[in-house]
């Protein structure tokens, strides 16, 4: 209602981090300590993506049940259905029912390596829609389910009315939430947020958004993702691409003017692909006055699903 959307825009917008599993022991205890300190950044939760194969696969079970239950941290577990069969599924579900996780973003998982195309397992899931209706069967309404969104299209289609109908697909299968690949173009993004609520996809959307850590880093994330990069932010970041402190700062504005052209427009959650860094993240949120300061301590985190309309 109006009124809803009037009360949505006046809050103070929240957001969320996402982790992935570290490779070493040593990473992993790194992170740990960094997600502590991030948790007093105030987000209304953070997300640990899943790493495919064997012990990858393990530590973000585990590392969900550590941010979940030790950290006190509301956690999103991702879930991958590529070359996983149902039993390895079932246990990742169980673990994270156990450790008081109610949050899975369900996805196919991209192609193995050696491979170009994805191909299902014999037996397996197909589409992340499979997923999200197996994990609904299973347990009910216990999980908020996401899924990913493509504002730009991705690997395998990039045809943008087909991406959108097969959003919609995993949203009628039982998907509450959206978050998007990363983006660096508000307009498109904005653009294609419409058209989603044209097809009927009537769930709150989060924009996926990088912070710039280094040059190198940022060219190759958005070259990897194939996004739209304004060219105003070449000509800003290119003059000082060897100097990774000014480009943290000029990125970190750069960043800061996209989320704040977002929340202009009705975007009331952020969520950053921290890669496992504190810095770049929270020099955006310091730029966007949402970190908490001894005058405005973000006493609990924010209530992202009361926010955005979830249960
Ligand atoms: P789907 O939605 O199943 O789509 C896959 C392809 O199938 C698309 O081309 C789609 O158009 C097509 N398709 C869907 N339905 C149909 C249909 N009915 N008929 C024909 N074609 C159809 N990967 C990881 O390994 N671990 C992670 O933690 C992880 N986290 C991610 C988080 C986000 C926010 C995003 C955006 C991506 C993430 N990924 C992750 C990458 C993701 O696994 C890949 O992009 C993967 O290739 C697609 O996954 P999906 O869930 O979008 O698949």
């Amino acid at each position: 209602s109006a009124k809803l959307a009037e009360a949505q825009r006046l809050q103070r917008p929240s957001y969320s981090f996402e982790f992935f599993p570290p490779k070493t022991a040593q990473g992993v205890q790194n992170l740990y300590d960094r997600m502590d300190r991030m948790h007093g950044f105030g987000p209304s939760f953070i997300d640990i993506t899943w790493g495919a194969g064997g012990r990858l696969a393990t530590l973000t079970c585990e590392m969900v049940n550590t941010a979940q239950s030790a950290y006190g941290l509301e956690t999103c577990m991702h879930l991958t259905c590529t070359d996983m069969q149902k039993s390895k599924i079932d246990e990742a579900l169980k673990e994270a029912y156990n450790a008081g996780c109610t949050n899975i973003l369900a996805l196919r998982g991209d192609p193995p390596r050696e491979k170009e195309k994805w191909e299902a397992t014999a037996g397996g899931f197909r589409y992340a829609k499979d997923l999200v209706k197996y994990i609904r069967d299973a347990y009910g309404n216990h999980f908020d389910i996401g899924v990913a969104g493509y504002p730009e299209g991705c690997d395998d289609q990039d045809d943008p009315e087909l991406l959108i109908e097969h959003l919609k697909q995993k949203i009628d299968a039982g998907g509450t939430f959206v978050i998007t690949q990363m983006f660096y173009d508000a307009d498109l993004f904005l653009e294609w947020v419409a058209k989603c609520r044209k097809a009927g996809i009537n769930v709150p959307i989060i924009p996926g958004l990088m912070p710039i850590h280094t040059h190198a880093a940022f060219m190759r994330r958005a070259n990897w993702t194939k996004c739209h990069v304004p060219p105003e932010w070449h000509e800003k970041l290119n003059p000082i691409k060897n100097d990774d402190a000014a480009v943290r700062e000029v990125g970190a504005q750069l960043v800061a003017d996209l989320c704040r052209k977002l929340l202009d427009n009705g975007i009331i959650h952020l969520h950053f692909y921290t890669m496992n860094l504190a810095q770049a993240t929270r020099m955006v949120l310091d730029s966007l006055a949402l970190t908490p300061t001894s005058d405005s301590p973000a006493s609990k985190p924010l209530p992202w699903r009361q926010s955005l309309g979830l249960n």
